[in-house]
């Protein structure tokens, strides 16, 4: 019944026109109106839409925060924190932010569409993905992994779900909601955040603080979970997948043939010593990087169901 009603309100809220004000250097209002469209996806605190300019006809994927769930500072605070960092960066690797605005009910944060979906939904139709392919993926996700990194922006929530594509079947990083940007680079980090499957060891001790290795462990958790269809280290309840993580107690299941070269580099990334880690470089210079045939810049959409046929 709950599922039904949900269903129903997005149903519902699906037509209608958003006006945006915008106050002009003289003072005048102008009206920017944006006709609200197709449902794309609800996160944890946002429902996601397809959002049409009348003036224009560009279509953004729109970000849609009740104000009702933003009466806590806490809560406030953190939106505020996604769209500083996130409105900063530009990078092709990186979903764009166009723009935000507010009315009486709702802050709009206007994104890059990326109309193929999340990583998430495209391994759950492949299964698994062939090693050329997350050659190609993982080399689009570690450019815009650079780029955030010089600029002293740690994700800490990489996964599956928060790597979308775009029409072109390129790699866009999203979702901010729990990224840092650092002082100075010495600096470590204390708060616990994360995403069960992925959170690295370090984050889940507490103690010694993070930086951002916390990313470079979780793209070996996103390779491993490419290459064999499941994370290292999941199980049914919570406490034990961060018990395994914490004793790195993961293995290769025999089953899924993989190379010598993809079992190196996911086993030099998931070392529970943030210092071991490979940094960004070091993980493109890995010989997985360098093996056989050359790397596409980008993979057809008929990957989105069925392997390359090359492979
Ligand atoms: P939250 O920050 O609340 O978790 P997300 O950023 O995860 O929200 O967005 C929720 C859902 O909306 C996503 O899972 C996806 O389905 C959809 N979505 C988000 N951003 C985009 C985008 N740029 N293009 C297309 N769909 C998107």
């Amino acid at each position: 019944m709950a599922l039904k009603s949900s269903r129903n309100q997005e149903e519902s809220d699906t037509a209608g026109v958003v006006e945006e004000k915008v106050v002009k250097v003289n003072g005048d209002i102008a009206i920017r109106r944006y006709n609200k469209g197709r449902f794309l996806g609800k996160g944890g605190f946002a429902r996601c839409y397809e959002f049409t300019s009348l003036e224009t006809r560009k279509i953004a994927a729109a970000k849609v925060v009740p104000k009702a769930s933003l009466a806590k500072a806490r809560a406030k605070q953190k939106l505020m924190s996604e769209i500083k960092i996130h409105r900063s960066l530009h990078h092709p690797n990186i979903v764009s932010f166009e723009h935000f605005f507010e009315d009486n009910e709702n802050v709009y944060i206007l994104l890059e569409l990326c109309t193929n979906q999340t990583m998430n939904e495209l391994l759950r139709r492949r299964k698994r993905l062939t090693e050329l392919e997350v050659q190609c993926y993982l080399m689009q996700i570690i450019s815009g992994m650079k780029y955030l990194h010089s600029h002293r922006v740690i994700h800490r929530d990489l996964k599956l779900g928060n790597f979308f594509l775009s029409d072109k079947m390129e790699v866009k990083i999203g979702d901010f909601g729990l990224a840092t940007k650092l002082e100075h680079d010495g600096e470590r980090k204390r708060t616990i955040c994360g995403t069960p499957n992925y959170i690295a060891p370090e984050v889940l001790d507490g103690k010694q603080g993070h930086s951002y290795e916390v990313d470079v462990w979780s793209l070996g958790v996103v390779a491993y979970t490419l290459l064999v269809g499941k994370p290292p280290f999941e199980t049914s309840d919570v406490k034990t997948t961060y018990r395994r993580i914490r004793m790195n107690a993961y293995s290769f299941p025999d089953h899924v043939p993989l190379s010598e070269q993809s079992k190196s580099l996911i086993t030099r990334i998931l070392v529970n010593d943030p210092s071991k880690r490979p940094s960004l470089d070091e993980m493109l210079d890995h010989e997985f990087f360098h093996q056989g045939n050359s790397i596409p810049k980008l993979l057809p959409p008929s990957t989105l169901a069925c392997p390359p046929s090359s492979s």
